[in-house]
């Protein structure tokens, strides 16, 4: 049975040799509990704070001890009367090919093949980001012009589809002309600008918002995040998400350094985690799947191969090797 701890605690970008593959003992279920098989495991950019040795919202991840994320996994024996043999769970679990649980914490999803991932990405942590972090900081209102940063990733592609539905301007800032493509042509959204190969990010965004920014949904922090707020409208509503651009910093950074626009605009700027929302998660999640299943929702997702794909995976977020979730296939 395979298993991924953590073996170094990245200094920068996380590199291969800061993982293991151990090989253990397969598991089996004692009294109450369920022995899972992987089968989805989902890489986020949170997890790289978790791999610092720093007190945060959830604890450090230990050396010499399993990664866990989220991760779909099927129940494949059960001394647990509330889990079946052949039933699909979600939970928060280990890098493990098999594990045993006791049960706490699964969430027993519907075993449809075509929506298994969903519940790692549009109908799971992510849309629920998208959605509240939108509509309850954001509080887009229609004919407004939103921004949002990393926005071919797994939260922004939703959080600009989800602006559209409430009739927002949608623009999107993201690192290929791929992706590009993709957000204008799956997506919907009105511009989007290749922040890498564009020389005056101030000026482009300018260009694609003539009516100013109203809200941003700030996914990546940093000196995108800066140009984006030089851009904006008396009161901008802005949520925090993420700030990926900086989560490799060993030292870390000061700013945003556009304090006075921010006075100027009068200007809200809102950090959150996605918990904070808890109470509104059914009702979240009726809107997520309604769209979706009406079709006025899609999702798009890169799916690498194989257990030993993990760590791979998870560095590919900070290249942008990802257009939508990043998913492991196991
Ligand atoms: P994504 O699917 O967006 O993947 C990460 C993407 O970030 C990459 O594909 C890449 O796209 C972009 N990126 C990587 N490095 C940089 C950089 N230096 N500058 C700008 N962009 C970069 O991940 P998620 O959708 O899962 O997460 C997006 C953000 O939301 C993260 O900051 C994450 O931490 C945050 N988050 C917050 C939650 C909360 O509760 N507050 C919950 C979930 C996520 P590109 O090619 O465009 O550069």
């Amino acid at each position: 049975n395979k298993v991924i701890v953590l073996y170094k605690r990245p200094v920068g970008k996380a590199e291969l040799g800061d993982f293991k593959t151990n090989i253990e003992e397969m598991p089996t279920a004692d009294d109450g509990e369920v022995l899972l098989k992987t089968i989805y495991v989902s890489v986020d950019p949170y997890l790289r704070g978790r791999m610092n040795d720093a007190e945060s919202y959830i604890p450090p991840f230990e050396l010499n001890k399993p990664l866990q994320s989220g991760i779909i996994a099927e129940v494949v024996d059960s001394n647990n009367t509330l889990f079946k043999i052949g039933d699909f769970v979600l939970g928060n679990l280990e890098w493990k090919e098999y594990q045993v649980s006791d049960g706490k914490g699964l969430r027993i999803i519907p075993n449809d093949p075509a929506y298994l991932t969903a519940y790692l990405g549009v109908l799971g942590m992510t849309g629920l980001t998208a959605y509240l972090g939108l509509t309850q900081i954001g509080l887009p209102k229609p004919g407004e012009t939103l921004v949002v940063s990393g926005a071919a990733g797994a939260v922004g592609s939703i959080v600009g589809q989800v602006g559209k539905l409430l009739g927002c301007r949608v623009v999107g800032i993201t690192g290929s002309d791929e992706k590009v493509q993709l957000l204008k042509s799956k997506f919907h959204f009105d511009e989007a600008i290749n922040y890498k190969n564009t020389v005056d990010l101030t000026r482009s965004i300018n260009a694609a918002c003539p009516n100013g920014v109203d809200i941003y949904f700030d996914n990546v922090g940093g000196k995108i995040s800066d140009d984006v707020l030089n851009n904006i409208n008396k009161h901008a509503r802005i949520p925090l998400c993420g700030a990926i651009s900086l989560y490799n910093d060993a030292t870390p950074v000061l700013g945003p350094y556009i304090q006075p626009v921010l006075v100027k605009k009068s200007a809200l700027i809102q950090g959150f985690i996605v918990s904070d929302f808890a109470a509104q998660f059914p009702e979240a999640t009726r809107q997520l799947t309604e769209w979706l299943m009406a079709g006025k929702l899609t999702y798009h997702e890169t799916i690498y191969k194989g257990f030993d794909h993990i760590p791979q995976a998870f560095m590919g977020l900070f290249e942008g090797s990802n257009e939508g979730k990043m998913v492991v296939k196991i």
